[in-house]
């Protein structure tokens, strides 16, 4: 069955109002899940309309690779750990990246696109181009995305003499093959259009490697963008309007969430896109730490909350790992119904995704109103009794304001060591993402509290009720 060119336009402006809806509905946790469902709805119709519309051959094949991949993704989302989301996310836009790699490759091929003469042609040639640029970019930029959060490629900055020079030489070389390529007749481009998706490749590993773990949140939401800036190149290539809209819808969303993400960790946008370009480099060594470590037991820190009036919990990515989240909020019930004053300290890049803390205590039920923002919280600090850091350091890490050796060094932090006590809880001295060592630890108000997070959450708390 093949539908009317007119019937696929009208499914195509449906599909494009529900991907508004689901976008509008992801913006606040309480519409998300209508959002998700806009969404899913959205493809099925975009599906559909393409599957059936005119040109297409091979129905049959197509449905049977769907439901092939459709059954895979399935599984893959069923089985995916929340913490190993952001991993998924990532190797996600890899796909996006290399689709669009190989739609240009097979456009580029399409005897029926040389058959275009003049100025049509030309425009042809360079979005085949732009399109594979993009794409082999978002390809191998995401690999190492996926590398890095997955902890097998080095979460520091690679750091390199003539970096940026290494990649202005790349890019102007990508932009000498488009006009050699765009000059050639037939398919005698091939050569150039090969040379230049392999120096994008170069390109994308070396603007991801460069970024420090400190700052891969930015990345993680300009791939997004990417993606989406590649999947609108494949529907210039494919003459496809849907892909055309939605590319652009992903690719605008995804740079807004970086910019604000870059906002938030007061970096500079640009910097983070061109891969650290325009960064001011670490300024001298590493401040010393001074101070020694002490540690508590479970009692004691039970001893030091029944005291407490009030108290500031700042979860991190070891909340998650721990799934700690349940406890935790049994506790704080405990401890609010004994009077005190508990509330949570969210840092916008705290965990591996933007957001990724509010939705785990929402999976709680934990109440909004006592889920603070870093810049609602930090004020409050001094007069606060306890704060209870909990598989959290980055986001505590007091280098971040005071030293400019630090790859943080910038990056606005949740201001623990104000409080009267800090309690850390985690399970050894090992560093946080970023791989920086975290004076916070060694100061004379804070006491560590080694072991598993939701371990160490159900001892306090038999403690707490004895
Ligand atoms: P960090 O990764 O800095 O630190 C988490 C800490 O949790 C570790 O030091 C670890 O210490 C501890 N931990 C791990 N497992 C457990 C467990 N089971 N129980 C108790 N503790 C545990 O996390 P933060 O949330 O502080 O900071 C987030 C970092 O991730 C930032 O650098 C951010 O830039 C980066 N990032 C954020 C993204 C986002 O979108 N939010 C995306 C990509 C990166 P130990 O091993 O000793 O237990």
């Amino acid at each position: 069955m093949i539908i009317a060119k007119e019937i696929q336009t009208a499914a195509y402006l449906f599909a494009s109002i529900l991907f508004i809806l689901s976008l509008g509905g992801l913006s606040s946790q309480e519409s998300a899940k209508r959002g998700v469902l806009y969404g899913i709805v959205g493809m099925i119709v975009a599906i559909i309309a393409t599957v059936l519309g005119e040109g297409v051959s091979g129905q049959v094949y197509i449905i049977v690779a769907i439901a092939i991949a459709s059954a895979v993704g399935l599984m893959l989302a069923r089985k995916v750990e929340m913490t190993a989301m952001p991993q998924l996310v990532a190797i996600l836009h890899s796909f996006v990246g290399l689709a669009a790699v190989l739609v240009g490759f097979g456009s580029y091929l399409d005897p029926k696109t040389h058959e275009l003469t003049g100025a049509a042609h030309s425009i042809h040639l360079w979005e085949v181009f732009i399109g594979v640029f993009i794409g082999a970019i978002t390809f191998t930029g995401s690999i190492i995305a996926w590398g890095k959060l997955e902890g097998k490629v080095r979460s520091k900055a690679l750091l390199y003499p003539g970096k940026h020079a290494v990649n202005v030489i790349a890019l102007i070389a990508c932009i000498v093959l488009g006009f050699l390529y765009a000059g050639q007749e037939g398919t005698n481009g091939m050569l150039f259009l090969c040379s230049m998706t392999a120096i994008a490749c170069f390109i994308g590993v070396m603007l991801v490697m460069a970024i420090g773990g400190g700052d891969m949140p930015v990345v993680v939401s300009m791939l997004n963008s990417y993606s989406g800036w590649a999947a609108s190149a494949a529907g210039f290539m494919l003459g496809n309007d849907l892909l055309i809209v939605t590319g652009a819808l992903v690719g605008s969303s995804g740079a807004i969430l970086s910019i604000h993400m870059c906002h938030a960790m007061n970096r500079s946008f640009f910097s983070v896109i061109l891969g650290g370009f325009g960064n001011s480099p670490a300024k001298g060594e590493a401040k010393a730490i001074e101070g020694e470590v002490t540690a508590l037991n479970h009692e004691e820190v039970a001893g030091l909350l029944k005291e407490a009036r009030s108290v500031v919990i700042v979860p991190g990515y070891g909340m998650a790992v721990a799934k700690a989240q349940y406890p935790i909020y049994d506790m704080v019930q405990y401890l609010r119904k004994a009077g005190k004053n508990v509330r949570f300290a969210i840092h916008p890049v705290a965990g591996r995704l933007p957001g990724h803390m509010n939705v785990l205590l929402a999976e709680a039920n934990v109440p909004y109103d006592i889920v603070m923002e870093m810049d609602e919280i930090n004020d409050d600090l001094p007069n606060t009794d306890v704060v209870m850091v909990i598989g959290a350091n980055d986001v505590v890490n007091p280098s971040a304001q005071d030293d400019p050796a630090s790859s943080i060094y910038g990056m606005p932090v949740i201001e623990a060591w104000k409080a009267e006590k800090v309690i850390i809880m985690k399970r050894s001295m090992s560093a946080g993402y970023s791989g920086e060592d975290n004076p916070l630890f060694y100061k004379s108000n804070s006491e560590m509290l080694y072991g598993d997070a939701k371990d160490s959450v159900e001892k306090i708390m038999s403690f707490l009720k004895a």
